[in-house]
């Protein structure tokens, strides 16, 4: 029986670099050309459709029936030209990835011809057999109808000759089914009232947008290793391995130059995602070995998020044509630094402001300022609930390693700005002055002290970071869906504002002018967030100490984070905001729960067959290869060198006896357990009980199997071992 390993090593050897085909134009030419952008639109559009589609982007207006046929009949000319056959709604359901059923544009007609046909009703609705799709009890199967709706503010695109409509899905009573009707509905709810907060500053802003600007890290594996690895295959990680006797300890992958065939495989990306109008700008090679990272240019949060999605859909397209696969799991591989997703997240106007962008004078500034402050006291009010955004299975062997921040969030903002808010909390208020002084101090209010930028300043362990222009989330894990710390973030910050709001109008109404009002306000909102606010090194001991002292919470698995959604407090600020309902969050709670659960009970599975069906026989194999060898030299040699050269190979043989033996009653312990977490009814004790009574043996099965690796004949071994998944190229 041939060994699958070294069939394996040998394709990657042979693999070459796949030859990129580069369009004849430039990419400025061919960027967009797969998406029913603004340029198209005003193309196949009547002057009125345009503007009735322009109204319903920028302000959410409805469209009516007539313009809807309109629409549809342009998208399905310009999708025709472009040898289009089919559509289908694209919308995220709450699995984590995407979904799409396609249709065709054939409709029969007489005589047994037919022609391509695609109306309003089709574009605005899809009625998919949802069954299927996890919905957390909100779908009785007896009631499976779930339909998807048309979001016309993230545009239209072809991927494989198929129109592509980015859509909500909903349930038939209306309760959202996915990540996206969240996130539109958080927009809504922070541009409402950020609007009219911005408004004490300037007097024209008519819409506030949530920016995002993702980091997209991700792992490299040739296909063939993968494939002849079956950890990788079912689970997107390894769950053996021993360590490779180098990898990222002399950083020289960080920044290094891109290998032939990684540059080659992201020269195709990029062609592919500029075509559908995601604005790829960065790649470069991250810490571990084969670890990649890149990034756009940023965008409105709904288009960042969808674009984000289809990134990720065409990692793994690419990839193929490049005998790659990629690897999105937050750990692959023990040892080495997992992959995180960077969510930098602004808020912007439509006349083209950036809100977290310090001005140039001290009226910007106080804007910027007390922005900055609602998002100190937001991120304050609500850290259990944000760790919780970004809970899941593989995040949580990340969070906390040394490699990624910690599951305590806590926000930094840099000496400048330290220094500024510590000014302005010394400033008097005006409830502190008598009359006398009033004057002296309204005016001194706007003067802000001028805020300059030292973007050096910057502490790469804190988990959300204000980075000059805007706050980086840096907790986010490589696959997750971007939607849903954007809906978090934005819902807060929703919250927020509307009580910052309130606490200005009343002392308004009490007799303070607006601006000594706003800045009474921000001073106290300054003094009252102040234990969110940490400076110093997020990934060390002390602060573990420290935010335990502060009453910061450190979640450190999925199970516990997750409770924060359905806590009253979660619950009444979804509602109070029109975000979520109790009965969808409760939902995506149990979802989210046993998706957990799976992930660990699929892996567990994985290692049980793997550690019975590969590792002992070839342990066993070896040893008896020892025990030959060990006979033949009693034969050969006289029995006092015997004893005195058979050491070595005596322990091996019993080391090996030992590891056999660990690891069979550990694989038999953990089945044991399984079968007991398995029958447990509730599924936060069921979350609980696997990763406290299964999740346990994981460790220790790995030590045996990863002692065994060292000690197996190479040549035996079946599975790719890091050196080779790590370093062959
Ligand atoms: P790094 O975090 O690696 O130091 P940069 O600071 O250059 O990288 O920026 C990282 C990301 O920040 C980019 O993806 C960029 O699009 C995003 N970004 C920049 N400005 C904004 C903004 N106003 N809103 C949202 N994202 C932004
Ligand atoms: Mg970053």
């Amino acid at each position: 029986m041939p060994n699958f390993r070294f069939i394996a090593l040998e394709k990657t050897l042979y693999t070459p670099a796949v030859k990129v085909d580069y369009p004849s134009k430039k990419a400025s030419e061919y960027y967009g050309s797969m998406v029913f952008n603004q340029a198209i639109m005003r193309e196949y559009l009547t002057t009125e459709a345009y503007e009735v589609l322009q109204s319903a982007i920028q302000k959410g207006s409805r469209i009516e029936r007539k313009v809807t046929d309109q629409i549809a009949s342009a998208m399905k000319a310009w999708a025709l030209n472009k040898g289009v056959t089919h559509y289908t709604h694209w919308f995220h359901p709450l699995t984590g990835a995407t979904a799409e059923k396609h249709d065709s544009f054939i409709s029969p007609i007489e005589e047994g011809r037919a022609i391509e046909e695609f109306q309003g009703n089709s574009l605005i609705q899809q009625e998919p057999d949802a069954s299927s799709f996890p919905s957390g009890g909100i779908r009785n199967t007896f009631e499976a109808r779930g339909y998807t709706a048309w979001d016309p503010t993230s545009p239209a695109f072809i991927v494989e000759n198929t129109l592509c409509i980015p859509s909500i899905f909903v349930s038939y009573t209306g309760e959202s089914l996915d990540y996206k009707t969240p996130l539109l509905r958080s927009m809504k709810a922070l541009d409402d009232i950020a609007v009219e907060v911005v408004k004490y500053f300037n007097k024209n802003v008519k819409r506030v947008y949530p920016t995002l600007g993702w980091e997209q890290e991700y792992f490299l594996v040739d296909s063939a290793l993968q494939t002849a690895r079956p950890d990788l295959m079912l689970t997107g990680k390894t769950v053996f391995g021993h360590s490779s006797a180098k990898d990222q300890q002399l950083s020289d992958h960080y920044f290094g130059t891109i290998h032939d065939r990684a540059l080659a495989f992201m020269q195709e990306l990029e062609i592919e995602s500029h075509k559908l109008g995601i604005p790829l700008k960065t790649r470069h090679n991250e810490v571990a070995p084969s670890q990649f990272e890149c990034a756009p240019v940023f965008e409105e949060a709904n288009i960042a998020v969808d674009h984000n999605q289809l990134l990720m859909h065409l990692l793994d397209k690419v990839a193929r044509r490049h005998h790659f696969k990629v690897l999105l799991h937050e750990k692959p591989y023990a040892g080495v630094n997992g992959s995180g997703k960077h969510n930098n997240w602004s808020l912007a106007t439509d006349t083209g402001i950036n809100l977290l962008s310090p001005g140039k004078n001290s009226k910007d500034n106080f804007r910027f300022i007390t922005i900055l402050v609602n998002i100190l006291k937001a991120v304050h009010e609500n850290e259990e609930l944000i760790r919780a955004s970004i809970a899941s299975a593989g995040n949580d062997l990340r969070l906390g390693a040394n490699e990624a921040p910690p599951a305590i969030i806590s926000v930094f903002i840099g000496e400048q700005i330290t220094r500024t808010l510590h000014e302005i909390e010394k400033m008097p208020s005006i409830g502190e002055l008598n009359n006398n002084h009033k004057v002296e101090v309204t005016v001194n209010i706007p003067k802000i002290p001028e805020i300059l930028f030292d973007n050096t300043d910057r502490n790469r362990t804190s988990p959300f970071a204000f980075t000059g222009n805007k706050c980086e989330f840096r907790a986010v894990g490589s696959s997750a869906n971007t939607a849903k710390p954007m809906f978090v973030l934005n819902t807060i910050m929703a919250d927020q504002l509307r009580i910052f709001k309130a606490d200005v109008e009343k002392l308004i109404d009490g007799g303070l002018e607006k601006d000594d009002a706003i800045f009474d306000v921000v001073k106290r909102y300054i003094k009252e967030s102040k234990k969110i606010r940490f400076e110093g090194n997020s990934y060390g001991e002390e602060w573990v100490k420290e935010a335990k002292k502060r009453g910061l919470s450190n979640h450190k698995s999925t199970p516990e984070a997750l409770k924060a959604f359905v806590s009253k407090k979660t619950i009444d600020l979804f509602e109070r905001n029109q975000v979520m309902s109790r009965k969808e969050l409760e939902s995506r709670y149990e979802l989210k729960l046993e998706k957990y659960i799976k992930k660990v009970q699929i892996e567990a599975r994985v290692m049980g067959d793997l550690a019975i069906n590969h590792i002992l026989p070839t342990a066993i194999l070896y040893q008896n290869r020892l025990i030959e060898n060990t006979r033949g030299l009693k034969e050969v040699l006289d029995s006092k060198t015997f004893v005195k050269l058979s050491k070595n190979q005596l322990n091996a043989i019993k080391y090996i006896s030992e590891h056999i033996s660990s690891i069979k009653e550990q694989v038999e312990a953990m089945i044991d357990a399984r079968k007991k977490a398995n029958i447990i009814e509730d599924q936060y004790e069921k979350a609980v009980a696997y990763r406290d009574t299964v999740m346990v043996y994981f460790e220790g099965i790995r030590y045996h199997v990863d002692k065994l690796e060292f000690l197996v004949d190479d040549e035996l071994w079946p599975l790719p071992k890091y050196r080779e998944l790590l370093f062959m190229r």
